[in-house]
C-alpha cells in the first residue's frame, strides 16, 4: 500500500479540499501518512494569495524533492492554476494540477506510479464551470468541520489573484449540503464552518442565498453550531439577516472583510462599498444579532496609500470595535491591476504601517475581551489532553481557556457553559458555570 502525505497552504477551502482528497486516496487503496519521511507520495496543495505564500510553496517543493528523490510529488492548487507557465517548468514536481478536477489527482498519481510519465493537467476556467462535489472530508484531527459550499469569485478586487485561480462564482446544490451535514453529524461533529471563496454569493445561480444553506444544516440533529467563514459586505441583505437571526444554532460571529477604512483606497481596490456603508452594515447586523462579534481582514500599504489615508483607516478600525483583525501588507500579484499601479509603497513603510495597525487592533481586541468578563458562554472544547488549560471557542469565536482542575476528564468535543472570569491577551479564562458539570453532560 502506498503512503501519501499532504502539505496544505492557505484558506479553509484549501484545507477542505485536502481533507477530501485524503478520503479519495483512501478509497483508492492509499494510506494517509502523518510523516513526510515515510511517504511514497507527497501532495502539496498550494496557495498564491501573497508573494510570501508563493515562496513558501516553492521552497517546500524543492525541500521535498531534495529529501525524497524517489517520491511521487504532486503540486496542485492555486499556485499552478494562477501561474501556469512558471509552474510547468518546476521539474521537482512529477504531477502538476490546478484547482479544477481535484478528484482526478489520485488517477494521475496511480498512472505515474505505473508509467513514470510526468503529467501536467491545469484546465482553464470557463464561464459555466459547475461546482465540483468532492469526497466527504472527515477532518479527523479537528473538532469542528469545514464544509465548502461555494467556489470562485466575480469581484476582481484590483489586488487579488483569486478570481484567476478559482474561476467564477458557483455553488454546491442544497441537497448535497444537507447530505454532508448529516454525514458530519454521524461522525460526531457538532460544529460546521460553512466556507467558500466568496461565501456571501452562495446560491445566487439557484435563486437561493446563504440562509438556505444555514437553515438546512440547522435541521440536522447532532449539529449544534453553524459558523460562517469569511464574508464580503455585499449580499448582506435585510432578508438574509432576518432569516439568519432566526437560526438559533448560528454562531453570532461575522468575519466581514474590510480591507481598508479609507474610501480613496477602497475605490482603488475596486471594493464595492464605502467605509460609512461598512459601518452601517455592522450596525444593521448588530440590530439582528445584539451579542455578535466582528472579525475582519485589513490591508496596509496599498499602492498610493498616503499617510493620511492610512491614519483614516486606523481610526476607522478603532471605531468598529472588532474582536479580531488579521493585518496584511499589500503583496504585488503579477497579472492584477494593482500590480501595474504607480505609487507602490516601499516594504519598509508597509512594515511600519502593519505594526501601527496591529497596535490599534490590539487595543480593540483587548477591549472586546474585557467586555466579556462576568458573562457565561457556551464553549466547544477542542483538545484531548489538558496541559494547564482545557481550551475551546465560544459562539462569538473567542478563545476560552479553563484550568485543568475543572475536569480530570477530556472535554474534547463537549459543549459546556463557562463563566468568564478574566481577559488576557488573545483569550479569556473562566470556570465551568455553576450547576453545569461535564460528568453529567447536562445542558447539551
Ligand atoms: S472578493 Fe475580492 S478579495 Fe475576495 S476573493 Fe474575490 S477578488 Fe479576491
Amino acid at each position: 500500500m502506498y503512503k501519501v502525505f499532504f502539505i496544505t497552504f492557505g484558506c479553509k477551502v484549501n484545507q477542505y479540499e485536502t481533507e477530501s482528497l485524503k478520503t479519495t486516496f483512501q478509497k483508492n487503496g492509499y494510506e494517509i501518512s502523518d510523516s513526510q519521511d515515510s511517504a511514497d507520495v507527497i501532495v502539496i496543495n498550494s496557495c498564491t494569495v501573497t508573494e510570501y505564500g508563493d515562496s513558501g510553496v516553492l521552497s517546500t517543493l524543492r525541500k521535498a524533492r531534495k529529501k525524497l528523490p524517489s517520491a511521487v510529488i504532486v503540486l496542485t492548487g492555486c499556485y499552478p492554476q494562477a501561474n501556469k507557465d512558471f509552474a510547468e517548468k518546476l521539474s521537482e514536481a512529477d504531477i502538476i494540477t490546478g484547482t479544477k478536477n481535484r478528484q482526478e489527482t489520485v488517477r494521475l498519481v496511480s498512472e505515474f506510479i505505473e508509467n513514470r510519465f510526468r503529467k501536467i493537467e491545469i484546465s482553464e476556467y470557463t464561464r459555466n464551470d459547475p461546482f465540483e462535489n468532492l469526497d466527504f472530508p472527515e477532518f479527523e484531527n479537528n473538532t469542528r468541520t469545514f464544509m465548502k459550499i461555494q467556489d470562485g469569485c466575480n469581484q476582481f478586487c484590483t489586488y487579488c489573484i483569486i478570481p484567476y485561480a478559482r474561476g467564477r462564482c458557483r455553488s454546491r446544490n442544497i441537497e448535497s449540503v444537507r447530505a454532508e451535514a448529516e454525514k458530519s453529524a454521524l461522525i460526531g461533529k457538532k460544529e460546521i464552518v460553512l466556507t467558500g471563496i466568496n461565501l456571501a454569493f452562495y446560491g445566487t445561480e439557484y435563486g437561493m442565498n446563504l440562509a438556505d444553506a444555514v437553515e438546512i444544516c440547522a435541521e440536522v440533529d447532532g449539529i449544534e453550531r453553524i459558523r460562517l467563514g469569511s464574508l464580503e459586505p455585499e449580499k448582506m441583505s435585510d432578508d438574509l439577516l432576518k432569516r439568519l437571526s432566526a437560526v438559533e444554532k448560528l454562531c453570532p460571529q461575522f468575519h466581514l472583510s474590510l480591507q481598508s477604512g479609507c474610501n480613496r483606497t477602497l475605490k482603488a481596490m475596486n471594493r464595492h462599498y464605502t467605509a460609512e456603508e461598512y459601518s452601517e452594515l455592522t450596525q444593521k447586523i448588530r440590530s439582528f444579532f445584539p451579542e455578535c462579534s466582528f472579525t475582519t481582514d485589513i490591508m496596509v500599504g496599498f499602492p498610493d496609500e498616503t499617510e493620511e489615508d492610512f491614519r483614516e483607516s486606523v481610526e476607522f478600525v478603532k471605531r468598529i470595535g472588532f474582536s479580531r483583525v488579521h493585518v496584511f501588507r499589500y503583496s504585488r500579484r503579477k497579472g492584477t491591476p494593482a500590480d501595474r499601479m504607480s505609487g507602490q509603497i516601499p516594504e519598509r513603510i508597509k512594515s511600519l504601517r502593519a505594526e501601527k495597525m496591529a497596535e490599534a487592533v490590539k487595543e480593540s481586541e483587548e477591549k472586546y475581551l474585557r467586555s466579556l468578563v462576568g458573562k457565561t458562554v457556551k464553549v466547544l472544547f477542542e483538545r484531548e489532553n489538558c496541559t494547564e488549560f482545557h481550551r475551546g471557542y465560544a459562539e462569538d469565536y473567542t478563545l476560552i481557556k479553563i484550568p485543568c482542575e475543572n475536569s480530570e476528564k477530556s472535554l474534547r468535543n463537549q459543549l459546556i457553559c463557562v463563566t468568564i472570569e478574566e481577559s488576557r491577551s488573545g483569550f479569556c479564562t473562566g470556570r465551568i458555570a455553576d450547576g453545569f458539570s461535564p460528568d453529567l453532560k447536562t445542558g447539551q
